[in-house]
């Protein structure tokens, strides 16, 4: 294989062939290509795009790169969601387990925090013993016999994309549309699902802020998935202001537990349904995504949901009294009020804002190296279209030590001003499976 036909290729505009991107592919994973030739293939992809094909061809490569999980014998068809991350989104944490309750089985891959955004992983990870390294025969076992599992990516699945992503990390080449496609798609089918319910955020708090890219991503997502012979459908939902009230780590398991006993924010739980009725209809387990949503529903009100969290947690080496008393989770030493300086309607609340003042707290990683504090982050006492007293909490900030630099940045992520105003629809769009 010599790189520099196709660096030359693509840096002037051209198309490969499929068997071009497979080569360049194999060959970077065997070490034949050095990263600084596939760098330059990386800035070349950036600046003149991969069409359908190409894609294709790039996520079939990485997504053979490594084990592929085959399912065999599971009491349910498979079904994920993913979500492209955003600030408060735990959305995973009790959708997972309602979905398993309703007789869908969910090979659950999730990542880490990234930037400003959260990752499920790090959330599970703050309920005490509660392990997400799970080995590949560990995951498939659990999947069978619990019907979910919480798992990362690991080095044997996808490794050429875990090679490919820490490059683009530090060569300004995150922010493709098709290697954001064929990253994220390589990862989730090689962990063995047969469908995925995309959930692409956009507005402040979101990777992609402007609606039009998003809808970009969520079509290119779907157009591939397809392409490659799984099943797939997508919603735009918004990111402009953090999901539900908390925002960090254990805050966030605390909130996810609410939803799973009928309780919750009411943004959170219109998510989680909405995405549980997808996700069982998209698996055939439902007729459609209202009699999904019903099922969804009466699996939370007659606590199976709740029972299916508490089992998994279990078998995940976590404490499952952490699920039934929230208070064995780890807290934080300091809970500090932010009052409002002004009385009048909040109009927006910053997502990104409010993810960078939880990462600085310690709840996120500014280094990968980095171990994320569990307990500290932002709960919301005021959200977009609500009323506020001079005087009053819009929030309290939860710390490990003195926060004034943390509430001055809370504080600055609200508008507040004299007249009301309703927020946004939450999902903003829907392209469905065909
Ligand atoms: N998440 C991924 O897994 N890959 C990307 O490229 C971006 C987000």
């Amino acid at each position: 294989m010599d790189a520099r036909t196709a660096i030359r290729r693509k840096r002037d505009g051209g198309t490969h062939t499929p068997q071009e991107v497979q080569a360049l592919a194999d060959a970077y994973a065997r070490g034949e290509v050095p990263d600084y030739q596939m760098a330059a293939w990386l800035m070349a992809v950036y600046l003149r795009g991969l069409d359908r094909d190409e894609t294709m061809a790039l996520t079939r490569a990485m997504l053979h790169s490594g084990t592929v999980i085959e399912f065999a014998d599971l009491p349910g068809p498979t079904v994920d969601k993913h979500s492209t991350g955003g600030v408060g989104d735990k959305i995973s944490l009790p959708l997972a387990p309602i979905v398993a309750a309703c007789g869908a089985c969910v090979p659950m891959l999730s990542g880490r925090g990234l930037g400003h955004t959260g990752g499920t992983l790090d959330k599970l990870e703050s309920i005490p013993g509660l392990r997400t390294r799970l080995g590949i025969d560990e995951f498939k076992r659990q999947v069978r016999e619990h019907g979910l599992a919480f798992g990362g990516q690991t080095e044997d699945l996808a490794p050429t994309d875990g090679r490919l992503y820490a490059l683009r990390d530090v060569t300004g080449t995150i922010e493709c549309i098709p290697l954001i496609v064929s990253s994220i798609l390589s990862k989730k089918f090689a962990s063995g699902t047969r469908r995925v319910v995309f959930d692409v955020k956009t507005g402040r708090g979101a990777f992609m802020r402007e609606p039009e890219r998003a809808h970009a991503l969520a079509q290119a997502l779907l157009d591939v998935t397809r392409a490659l012979g799984y099943e797939g459908v997508a919603l735009v939902t918004d990111m402009d202001q953090p999901l539900g009230a908390a925002a960090g780590n254990a805050l966030e398991v605390v909130e996810s537990i609410e939803v799973l006993r009928g309780a919750g924010p009411a943004d959170v739980q219109e998510l989680t349904f909405r995405l549980a009725g997808e996700m069982l209809a998209l698996a055939g387990v439902a007729a459609s995504v209202a009699a999904g949503e019903a099922a969804a529903r009466a699996a939370v009100a007659d606590g199976r949901a709740l029972r299916k969290f508490r089992e998994v947690v279990e078998a995940q080496g976590g404490d499952p009294r952490a699920v039934d008393d929230p208070a064995r989770l780890p807290r934080a030493p300091r809970v500090i009020d932010v009052a409002s300086l002004r009385g009048g309607h909040v109009v927006a609340v910053d997502a990104y804002h409010i993810g960078e003042t939880i990462v600085r707290l310690g709840g996120g990683r500014l280094r990968k190296e980095d171990d994320v504090d569990p307990t500290v982050g932002v709960v919301l006492l005021k959200k977009t279209g609500d009323r506020v007293a001079a005087g009053e909490p819009l929030a309290r900030v939860h710390a490990r030590d003195a926060a004034e630099a943390a509430v001055r940045a809370v504080l600055e992520s609200y508008r507040i001003a004299d007249g009301p105003v309703a927020p946004g629809p939450l999902v903003r769009e829907r392209i469905p499976a065909v």
